[in-house]
């Protein structure tokens, strides 16, 4: 049988413990019951640029791919040079690419266009003039379709039809072939090699073709840009137009060299052989 005091001296122990459980308890709940409350009061990220989806960056698979020391297809020319390479889709337009190349040749900068085997019929001499003055066309099939939607037949003539058109136009069969939107598959990679010409996609885009405000266009473009970077642009945009003699002002600062799709192709290959 326990002494009354030490039956007082437990009693008290019990209590104490218990009233410590029981703050630990609310001070958990309180913590909980915050906890939301918090999380709601954090501000919204304001002035954040929105990463474009993936498909954007990567359409595909794309990558650059080898058939020994020859490149099939370009994604990203060589990391090891300080270089870039401007494209314009989707012309010609006989209006507009006339500005973009007095642009261009104000600033001595070689690009490539990647033009529609259609609207090449209709302005051949705009063809002419680009290949002219230094630049590279490449091919960006006939009627800018999808070529994924497409049978091996309809896509090659897609392909075929618009560097026909080209050559008609300049003399020059284009080396370089972009696919609309990216969409590609075996076939594209066959009937592209079957005319000779090699797969171009991009590592950059800006997302021009929506309008959207020149500073816009240009903070995309340098957001993820690097050595051998493959920037898609399109012809006809007239914020593009406000916008890329900031850019090229900037890239040249940043001490990059601009080069068209095929130069940047041979170097690639070039440091591939050497290694
Ligand atoms: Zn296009």
């Amino acid at each position: 049988m326990l002494k009354p005091g030490v039956c007082r001296g437990i009693i008290i122990r019990r209590c104490l413990i218990g009233v410590i459980w029981l703050l630990a308890l609310l001070a958990g709940a309180r913590t909980l019951a915050q906890l939301p409350r918090r999380i709601d009061r954090t501000p919204p990220a304001t002035g954040v640029a929105v990463k474009p989806p993936l498909l954007w960056v990567l359409p595909g698979e794309a990558i650059n791919r080898w058939q020994g020391t020859r490149l099939l297809s370009l994604w990203r020319g060589d990391v090891n040079r300080r270089e870039v390479t401007l494209t314009f889709d989707d012309g010609p337009h006989p209006a507009f690419t006339a500005r973009l190349l007095d642009l261009l040749k104000r600033e001595k900068v070689k690009a490539t266009f990647f033009v529609v085997g259609k609207k090449v019929d209709e302005a051949p001499e705009t063809v002419a003039r680009i290949v002219r003055e230094g630049h590279e066309v490449g091919n960006h099939t006939y009627n800018h379709v999808n070529l994924d939607k497409l049978s091996r037949e309809q896509a090659e003539k897609e392909i075929s039809h618009a560097s026909a058109s080209i050559q008609r136009a300049c003399g020059i069969k284009p080396l370089s072939f972009r696919p609309p939107g990216g969409h590609h598959s075996e076939i594209v990679y066959q009937a592209a090699a079957k005319q000779g010409a090699r797969v171009v996609f991009w590592t950059d885009d800006p997302g021009d073709f929506a309008k959207p405000a020149p500073d816009v266009i240009m903070a995309r473009t340098l957001k993820d840009l690097g050595n051998g970077s493959d920037i898609l642009l399109h012809d006809g945009i007239e914020q593009t137009l406000q916008m890329l003699p900031a850019l090229i002002a900037r890239l040249r600062r940043d001490g990059y060299q601009f080069v068209t799709v095929s130069e940047m192709a041979r170097h690639l290959e070039t440091s591939h052989r050497g290694k």
